[in-house]
């Protein structure tokens, strides 16, 4: 079952791996082991969502969501039918000013829509594509 959490005789905690029969954690505190379990969820999903970006930045989104792939039209037209507040306009994305670096980003939490945000940092600071790469950030409409 992938990961069990026991506890010590000392009362402190280890993880031993089902895979390894091996403990991969030890001496922790409860905090601790909450926090090595997130660190592991967010690491895993960090990947997951990169293999995505990578066949849709390929043009080849089927790869990764297979019949139910959307076109940029049908996404438009579901969103139109279901009501949704945000809408494309062709050039409208604010140009970067001289010194900011102007990265937008739509962030997500909890597979909704949260703000729509752009990075601030001084321009050229990074030539990620990723949120993870840019910030501070400003709230942008
Ligand atoms: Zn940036």
């Amino acid at each position: 079952m992938g990961h069990q959490i026991i506890k010590q005789p000392d009362g402190r905690l280890a993880v031993l791996s089902s895979f390894t029969d091996t403990f991969v954690l030890m001496d922790a505190t409860p905090d601790e082991i909450v926090q090595w379990f997130a660190d592991r969820a967010a690491e895993a999903e960090r990947d997951r969502t990169r293999t995505v970006l990578g066949h849709v930045l390929a043009d080849n989104p089927r790869a990764a969501y297979y019949q139910f792939a959307h076109t940029w039209d049908e996404a438009c037209q579901l969103n139109q039918d279901h009501g949704g507040d945000l809408t494309y306009t062709e050039g409208k994305q604010d140009p970067p000013t001289q010194e900011r670096c102007g990265f937008i980003h739509n962030r997500w939490v909890d597979g909704i829509y949260r703000e729509r945000r752009r990075c601030i940092a001084k321009a050229g600071h990074t030539t990620g594509q990723f949120a993870s790469d840019h910030g501070p950030w400003e709230s942008a409409r």
